[in-house]
């Protein structure tokens, strides 16, 4: 874990202990500093009344006086335009903070090290992964951490000369004051999140700060694909002169077929953003071409589960509405398309331009008799209903060649907990019918 001299002898009070909570809490202690922690839940005050530490109270931030105060820490699911503790914050003056602003107070207590931040609207798990990836293979120490789900409070410091990637939701960049990135990086912006902002323009705003708080030395990089990341590059051009920013076109990156985990015009604008950031670092192509075509990808987004008689099994169970289902369903030319769930609206629109590659869709969950309806007159539409029966008919259908695929454009919580549970069902049924299909030659053959 991290721990740092800047914090010692100073108090905190952290709001939400769900991990990266629970990490704020542990390095604060660790580093000396007194700690108010609070959670609505239960167990999870459990966990730190049972760290017994005599600088640690469990008390709710909005019934002590804050005055004096260094920071109020909290989780980014705590939503800060309308959550009484902003006010309350603010009101003495305490900082509201979240645990990327206290990594960023403990740089200079770290070994020298350089720091890449990767934000917007879709692909920032994988375009972070993809970096820390790139990096792993050039022997470069390096260490990824935010909103993937490791806190990075928690990682091992790394020796001189490592590399920490951060995935940034635009709720952490909010708490985040000086962090100061070598290398930050915007892959898109879409609407997203217009609960907890003023409008778009108020989450555009929020993106942006995360390059208003580099220096002009540093850098940063944009993708190209829509207006609005343009208009944010434009402004930091303007600013802080053009030898900040760099633009990144996806078509001058060749070579895209040999990267099996990196398929899809959207794994194609992630895969130039990382090569990119991996230049700006200091690595060759010799380093970065062949680490694209070793990268393994992260589970549930376009995920390879195996082959089987020379039909491909790819779980996009992460594709939680069409916007999302849309690059998955470009990706590969003959798709039988598993679809269906919890729907976030009642249409297809965005996944229509890529209806020719798909050889038949099997409807699933609650979506199931709408998307039916919607499909049936442009490609053959099994009702399936449970994701079983969906693979099962899926299955044997497809010819070699083709492929099965998971990508429901829908939320999962009208048949599973999760769409992790969701996507590990398929994996699990996928293997299970190979099994059955072939007793004696065994297991899936990728
Ligand atoms: P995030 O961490 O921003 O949610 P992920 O890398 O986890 O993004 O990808 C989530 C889903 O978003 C993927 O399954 C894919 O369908 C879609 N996606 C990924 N990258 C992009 C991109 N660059 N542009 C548009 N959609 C994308």
């Amino acid at each position: 874990m991290i721990v740092s001299g800047a914090f010692t002898g100073k108090r905190y009070a952290v709001l939400g202990l769900a991990r990266s909570g629970l990490s704020t809490v542990e390095t604060l202690l660790a580093s000396g500093a007194h700690v108010s922690a609070w959670d609505n839940r239960e167990e999870a005050r459990m966990l730190v009344e049972a760290k017994e530490h005599p600088l640690a109270q469990l008390a709710d931030p909005l019934t002590i006086d804050l005055s004096g105060y260094d920071g109020v820490v909290v989780s980014p699911g705590v939503p800060i335009n309308r959550h009484p503790i902003a006010d309350a914050a603010r009101a003495v003056g305490v900082p509201l903070i979240g645990d990327i602003e206290l990594f960023a107070q403990a740089r200079p207590s770290l070994p020298p090290h350089r720091v890449v931040a990767i934000t917007g609207t879709n692909g920032k798990s994988t375009t972070t992964a993809l970096v820390h990836h790139l990096c792993k293979t050039a022997a470069i120490p390096v260490r990824m951490g935010g909103n993937i789900g490791l806190p990075v409070l928690g990682q091992e410091p790394l020796r001189a000369g490592g590399v920490y990637v951060l995935e940034l939701s635009s709720y952490q960049i909010d708490l985040t004051h000086s962090l100061c990135a070598d290398i930050a990086a915007l892959i898109n912006l879409s609407p997203d999140h217009l609960d907890r902002y003023n409008g778009f323009a108020g989450y555009m705003a929020s993106k942006a700060r995360l390059f208003g708080m580099q220096r002009a030395t540093q850098h940063a990089v944009f993708g190209c694909g829509d207006a609005h990341t343009l208009n944010v590059a434009r402004d930091c051009a303007a600013e802080r002169g053009s030898e900040f920013v760099h633009i990144v076109d996806p078509s001058t990156l060749s070579g895209q077929s040999a990267w099996p985990s990196l398929q899809g015009p959207h794994n194609l604008q992630n895969a130039a953003i990382a090569v990119q950031i991996a230049e700006l670092l200091g690595l060759g192509e010799t380093q970065w071409r062949p680490a694209l075509a070793s990268f393994k990808g992260l589970s549930h987004r376009m995920e390879l589960v195996g082959t089987h008689g020379g039909v491909l099994f790819v779980n996009d169970s992460k594709a939680t509405n069409p916007a999302s289902t849309a690059p998955a369903l470009a990706a590969y030319p003959r798709i039988h398309w598993i679809v269906g769930g919890l729907p976030k609206g009642d249409d297809l629109d965005e996944c229509l331009p890529y209806i020719g590659h798909v050889a038949a869709a099997y409807t699933i969950g609650e979506a199931g008799p709408r998307f039916a309806q919607l499909l049936e007159p442009l490609v053959p539409v099994s009702r399936s209903e449970m994701l079983c029966d969906a693979v099962r008919q899926a299955m044997s259908a497809a010819r070699p060649g083709e492929v099965v695929m998971l990508s429901p454009a829908c939320a999962s919580f009208d048949q599973f907990r999760d769409f992790e549970a969701r996507g590990d069902a398929f994996r699990d049924i996928v293997a299970a019918l190979v099994a059955e299909n072939a007793p004696h030659s065994g297991s899936i053959d990728g």
